[in-house]
C-alpha cells in the first residue's frame, strides 16, 4: 500500500486560500487520503437539516465539510499568516516540517 502524504497532517494549524473561509484558520481534525481532503475544525461549515423521527423533531446540525488539500496552507503563528513549509533535518536525523520565511517548525 502506498503512504500519500501531504504537507498537512492531523492536528496541524492550518488557513484555508481560497473560498468563503479564505483567510480563515483551524486545526485539521481528519484528513481524507482518497478524496485529497480534510476536515478543518470550523471551517467549510455546512448546515445541514436532520430529519424528524421517532417522536424527535428534525433539527438544523452544522458539520464541517471536506476542504480540498490543494486550497489550505499550514498557518505559521510568528509569521501570522498562511505560510510555506519547507522540510529540515534535526540533529538526530529527525525529519521535521519548518516555516520558510521564520524557520519555525511544524512538528512539535
Ligand atoms: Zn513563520
Amino acid at each position: 500500500m502506498q503512504t500519500i502524504r501531504f504537507h498537512v497532517k492531523r492536528g496541524d494549524n492550518v488557513a484555508v486560500i481560497t473560498g468563503k473561509d479564505r483567510s480563515k484558520t483551524g486545526k485539521v481534525l481528519r484528513i481524507d487520503t482518497r478524496k485529497k481532503a480534510a476536515i478543518v475544525e470550523g471551517l467549510n461549515v455546512v448546515k445541514r437539516h436532520t430529519r424528524a423521527k421517532n417522536n424527535q423533531p428534525g433539527s438544523l446540525v452544522e458539520k464541517e465539510a471536506l476542504i480540498q488539500i490543494s486550497n489550505i496552507m499550514l498557518f505559521c503563528e510568528k509569521c501570522s499568516k498562511p505560510v510555506k513549509a519547507k522540510s529540515s533535518l534535526l540533529e538526530d536525523g529527525k525529519k521535521v516540517r519548518v516555516c520558510k520565511k521564520c524557520g519555525e517548525s511544524f512538528d512539535k
